[in-house]
């Protein structure tokens, strides 16, 4: 179902500058429209974020694919996603051969993500709870990637990330941030490439935004 419309859609974020063929194989193969609401499904192949309730959302797939590209990693790399919310980015990165982990913090989501990763036979570890504190049980972790817009990078994450290996974080005020692609030459130091206007929903934790 919806396979001509996801042709398109691979060829609107090429046309955009996504050029990585493991990204696109996934774009093209995951159904991105089982993971929003049945009334929302006609709409789930135009490049759009839309909402998945309570107040959060699935990502624009340009920013799915852009922030995937970013990671620049190969089949088996050990990735951890923090803000799981429908399950489709983590889906991508499955598609593209990687270890996923995810946390998210919503349990209506969370249990949501683990049904529809159990319905797909998509192998992803899950975990209910605050992702600005990682999950220190599987670090280090060869990417991180945070699908929610935080006021700094927590520094917990910065540690649980291999050296060599690259976290894709959206940082900035609430109303927009800058995407910041960090890659860790050691302990200490950080290499930090930044792309500006994207706007994503608040991370909200103990190193994000407080809950109001
Ligand atoms: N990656 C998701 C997808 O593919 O559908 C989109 C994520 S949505 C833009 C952001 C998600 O982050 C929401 O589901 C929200 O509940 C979650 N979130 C916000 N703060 C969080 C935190 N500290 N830990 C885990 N999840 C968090």
């Amino acid at each position: 179902m919806f396979e001509h419309e996801r042709h398109e859609l691979v060829e609107t974020i090429k046309s955009k500058g996504i050029n990585n063929e493991a990204v696109l194989n996934a774009v093209n193969t995951v159904e991105r429209h089982l993971f929003v609401e049945d009334a929302m499904k006609y709409h789930a192949y135009k490049d759009v974020a839309l909402p998945i309730g309570f107040g959060q959302t699935i990502s624009q797939p340009f920013t799915v694919a852009y922030m995937s590209q970013a990671l620049n990693l190969g089949k088996g790399s050990k990735v951890l996603e923090i803000g799981t919310g429908s399950g489709y980015q983590a889906a991508i990165l499955e598609k593209m051969g990687m270890r996923v982990f995810s946390i998210e913090r919503n349990d209506k989501l969370y249990n949501r993500a683990l049904k529809i990763f159990d319905y797909l036979g998509i192998r992803v570890a899950v975990r209910l709870g605050d992702g600005t504190i990682g999950w220190e049980e599987y670090a280090p972790y060869d990417g991180i990637i945070v699908t929610a817009g935080s006021p700094d990078v927590p520094e917990r994450l910065k540690r649980q990330l291999a050296v060599g290996g690259r976290m894709v974080i959206p940082v900035g005020d609430k109303n927009s941030q800058t995407m910041k692609v960090l890659t860790k030459k050691d302990e200490e130091n950080f290499i930090v490439t930044d792309s500006p206007q994207f706007k994503f929903v608040p991370l909200i934790g103990k190193e994000g935004w407080k809950e109001r």
